[in-house]
């Protein structure tokens, strides 16, 4: 994994709070200020433009004043690379939007030397410096990466603390044999490779799911407000931390094995947010099989599709393309019949011309390696939020 568990005293846990919440303050406010900018209009205001008014709001709100600088003027910067993702059509990263509190908390601090620090107390304990915060332990559960030059502190819907040292990772070398291969996102089967190999994002085992259920009757029942309906929330916030730990430990884990094995990788250009928001339609015009979509797109969330996706990008620079997955899933990859009947069913698909049979993902994830209708991906016009910055690349293995 690459993040740390951070163990803050209560009073180090009262200053995190604080830079949290003043770095989500000073994100929010960008927002807004951006929000009122749209194509044709004056520019909103940069980066130093930012910094100004933030030195003013400095001068003005005392609480402000007395956070950390670096937390705030580094919120912003997060914002300007957010903005500077979301405008770069080779990057198509979504809209910087709200931070919520509660939800989207966390702060990140740049300068080592200078404003953080690292070191190990023993073999298990390690400590960060945080501005203000002084000295703050964390469990050295893995190797600090050497080359970190910022981390970021996170607080997860359990209350945990995080903490992340952001490094660029070395690109993983080519393998130079020459192979190529196709990737098709599915839904039952996290991922299909061409070369007839299925891998299965981990998710919350049955006992587990079990226990999720079971959790979540139990919060219908609870009254608002109550303490047993706290701890219920807090347990429902565990197990689904849970489940994303295993799917981000997964993810990089078997992006960096694709990346070490083959040559050139090839995946569908799904666009996930247009798949996951295309279901609800508009009121005037609601979507179809609205139950059954929304049940397809959460699996399709819940794959870890989309991690998987960038991890490769960050780990084979130029060795990823994107491929228009138009009729990959119809296409027969032996002879080249395209017949929605020969898709027998999800798994199954058996081709009404040559009869080829084979299972439909893998079938699908050859006609992906085949590269057929590769096309450059340009700026696709579709805006998706995101409410962090583009994620720094953390470490991984
Ligand atoms: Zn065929």
């Amino acid at each position: 994994m690459s993040r740390y568990r951070l163990h803050p005293t209560p009073a180090q846990e009262a200053v995190l709070r604080d830079h949290c919440g003043h770095a989500r303050y000073v994100w929010n406010l960008a927002v807004e200020q951006h929000s009122h900018w749209h194509p044709g209009r004056k520019g909103a205001p940069g980066y130093l433009e930012q910094c100004r008014q933030l030195t003013q709001a400095r001068a003005e709100y005392l609480w402000l004043a007395a956070g950390s600088q670096t937390v705030q003027q580094q919120a912003l910067r997060d914002f300007t690379q957010a903005m500077k993702a979301f405008f770069d059509p080779g990057n198509p990263a979504g809209r910087p939007s709200w931070r919520k509190a509660g939800r989207d908390e966390g702060f990140r601090i740049v300068g080592r030397g200078r404003q953080w620090d690292v070191r190990r107390l023993s073999r298990k304990t390690g400590q960060v410096w945080v501005p203000k915060a002084g000295w703050v332990r964390f469990r050295w559960s893995r190797a600090v990466p050497s080359g970190a030059k910022s981390y970021r502190v996170t607080r997860d819907r359990a209350g945990r603390w995080h903490l992340a040292f952001a490094v660029i990772p070395a690109p993983v070398p080519a393998p130079g044999n020459g192979r190529v291969v196709g990737i098709d996102r599915g839904v039952a089967v996290s991922a299909a490779l061409s070369t007839g190999q299925r891998l299965h994002a981990p998710a919350l085992t049955a006992p587990e799911r079990t226990r999720l259920r079971r959790l979540q009757r139990r919060l219908a029942r609870a009254t608002r407000g109550s303490n047993r309906r706290g701890r219920v929330k807090h347990a429902i916030a565990r197990l689904r931390a849970r489940e994303s730990d295993r799917r981000k430990d997964w993810a990089e884990k078997t992006s960096t094995g694709i990346a070490r094995r083959f040559d050139l990788i090839r995946v569908e250009d799904l666009q996930i947010d247009n798949m996951t928001r295309s279901a609800k339609g508009t009121r005037e015009n609601p979507g179809r099989n609205v139950r059954a979509k929304a049940g397809l797109n959460r699996g399709i969330l819940r794959s870890g599709w989309g991690l998987l996706v960038r991890r490769l990008a960050d780990k084979a620079p130029g060795r990823v393309q994107k491929v228009r997955p138009a009729f990959t899933s119809q296409r027969c990859s032996a002879c080249g019949q395209v017949d929605r009947a020969s898709r027998e069913s999800q798994a199954v698909f058996r081709c009404t011309a040559c009869g080829f049979a084979c299972h439909a993902d893998v079938n699908a994830a050859i006609n992906i390696a085949a590269g057929h209708a590769v096309t450059a991906r340009g700026g696709d016009g579709v805006t998706r939020p995101v409410n962090r910055e583009p994620h720094l690349l953390l470490q991984s293995e």
